[in-house]
């Protein structure tokens, strides 16, 4: 095993919250290794809906929104509930306007239309959400002019699809780490500081069966990179992870069963039935029984995904006639209606069929239910009073062929993770810091920051801002400031 230099900060991970670590420790003057085992920068900002809230920010100035960090912070805590972290919570909201403001001057691709209410999660009390068109994709291409070019200067040492395998310990403090190269070639590096920025678990079945027990078998949409790396680096301290009581499922994803556990985000999973407020159902949601479970214009998201938490295995099936299914804007999110004839063809996740008791028997739902189910929701359609009190009850399920479009809750986050103090230090089995251990973005978990919720916005933001945070501070330590 060779030994490199000295370092003054190791940050592993190039994703959300890695590259801006290691930019600005590298802009304040700190030697920074960034070890990266994947084939390209970015990590989950290639699959995230990118999705940012801060309050206070220049452009929420500019277009005269009148908002605070203490407002946004109280916001937050409101929406999220139980266990999140007040104290991460504060300094998250306190950190996100310099970071949107920093995005800004990088050069993001604002839509036009932010800072905005985002229909895809609760609202918050203020327009506090930005985004870019192409989603995460839009903080990649604005952060990888620059990181490349602090490469190519030598501010930054990068080794690509190298993964860190082991944290190094020496006087009971991390001093660096062993890194192995595709080939399987081991090197040593000694760091200052060392920042875990690996994100998630949500890729593993092993760690999500281990931490998130009540997740049904697992249908994920997260990077391939989220395999929890952090928390097996970590387990010879003893570390703590918290908040493994905590579990809210994306809504939602399908899949064959035959497909293995992994579906594609975007195309397979998450955020495809849309909210309410993005589109009026023209469809009903049945349980497994084939009975109906909400109102399917349920405007509260965080009701919407309570009601699938209930479902066995948080299976539903979206049931609608041809009629429907035509009407307007395709009925799964960035589909066609072509691509759903097509799935309908194949039988897997979708069918189709001439009768209702006909669907029942091919979508596995049991006939009677299902057949009253409609027969009732058509009289709620009749009478325009829905028992379940869906707000518009309208398209009757009555022009054949028949659909039935199964979904299912699906894992794309980590609500369980590392804990840390105010500092961001990651603490040990009897909550003491462990020296020169340092931990931003999922690998603190979702909890900590979302509580148990979706809140809009509370992953990327933190994972940029905590990032940028560690950098600064650290190189302010490493220099001795
Ligand atoms: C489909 C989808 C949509 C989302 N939409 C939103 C949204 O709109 N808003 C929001 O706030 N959140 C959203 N999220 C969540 C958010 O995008 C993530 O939580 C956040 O991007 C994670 O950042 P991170 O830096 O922790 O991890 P990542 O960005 O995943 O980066 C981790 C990096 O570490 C590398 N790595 C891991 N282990 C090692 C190792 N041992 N050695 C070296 N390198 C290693 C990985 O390869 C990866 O590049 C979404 C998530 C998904 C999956």
């Amino acid at each position: 095993m060779s030994t490199s230099a000295n370092i003054d900060i190791l940050v592993i991970g190039a994703g959300t919250a890695g590259l801006p670590c290691a930019m600005e420790a590298a802009s304040a003057g700190a030697s920074v290794l960034v070890v990266e085992k994947g084939d390209d920068i970015g990590g989950t900002l290639w699959y995230s809906g990118g999705q940012m809230s801060a309050a206070a920010t220049r452009r929420q100035r500019a277009m005269g929104i009148d908002d605070s960090v203490e407002e946004h912070y109280r916001d937050i805590v409101r929406m999220a509930g139980e266990p999140v972290d007040k104290s991460l919570v504060r300094r998250a909201a306190e950190l996100a306007p310099q970071t949107i403001d920093w995005l800004e001057d990088l050069g993001f691709p604002f839509d036009p239309s932010c800072p905005a209410l985002a229909p895809e999660h609760e609202y918050y009390g203020a327009p506090r959400t930005y985004w870019g068109p192409e989603a995460g994709i839009s903080i990649l291409k604005t952060l990888r002019p620059h990181w490349d070019k602090m490469v190519a200067d030598g501010g930054i040492g990068f080794e690509l699809r190298s993964r860190v395998v082991e944290l190094e310990v020496d006087a009971n403090r991390v001093c660096g780490a062993v890194i192995e190269d595709q080939t399987g070639h081991q090197s040593r590096v000694r760091a200052g500081a060392t920042v875990l920025a690996t994100g998630g678990y949500a890729a593993s079945p092993q760690m999500v069966a281990e931490f998130t027990p009540q997740a049904p078998a697992l249908v994920t949409h997260a990077a391939e990179t989220s395999t929890g790396d952090a928390i097996s680096l970590t387990r010879k301290f003893g570390t703590k992870i918290r908040n493994t009581d905590v579990y809210v499922p994306s809504l939602g994803g399908f899949r064959a069963e035959t497909d293995a556990g992994r579906i594609r985000p975007w195309r397979d999973g998450w955020g495809l039935v849309g909210s309410a407020r993005m589109r009026a159902p023209r469809e009903i949601y049945v349980d497994s029984h084939g009975r109906r479970f909400i109102n399917e214009d349920e405007p509260s998201n965080d009701r919407r995904d309570f009601a699938i938490r209930q479902l066995d295995r948080e299976l539903f099936w979206l049931i609608f006639d041809s009629t429907a299914l035509v009407a307007g804007e395709c009925l799964i999110m960035g589909w066609e209606n072509a691509d759903i004839t097509s799935a309908a063809d194949a039988g897997e996740f979708c069918w189709r069929a001439e009768t209702i008791p006909e669907l029942a028997a091919v979508a596995g739902l049991d006939a009677d239910n299902l057949a009253k189910t409609v027969t009732d929701y058509n009289t709620a359609v009749e009478r325009g009073v829905d028992p379940l009190g869906r707000h518009a009850p309208d398209y009757p399920l009555q022009t054949p062929p028949f659909y039935a479009f199964r979904f299912q809750g699906c894992a794309g986050l980590s609500w369980a993770g590392l804990t840390v103090d105010d500092r961001l230090r990651v603490l040990d089995a009897d909550n003491r810091p462990i020296d020169g251990l340092y931990a931003a973005g999922e690998v603190l978990g979702m909890a900590s920051l979302s509580g148990s919720a979706t809140v809009g916005g509370m992953s990327v933001t933190p994972a940029l801002s905590f990032g940028r945070w560690l950098g600064q501070q650290l190189a302010a330590e490493s220099s001795g400031a």
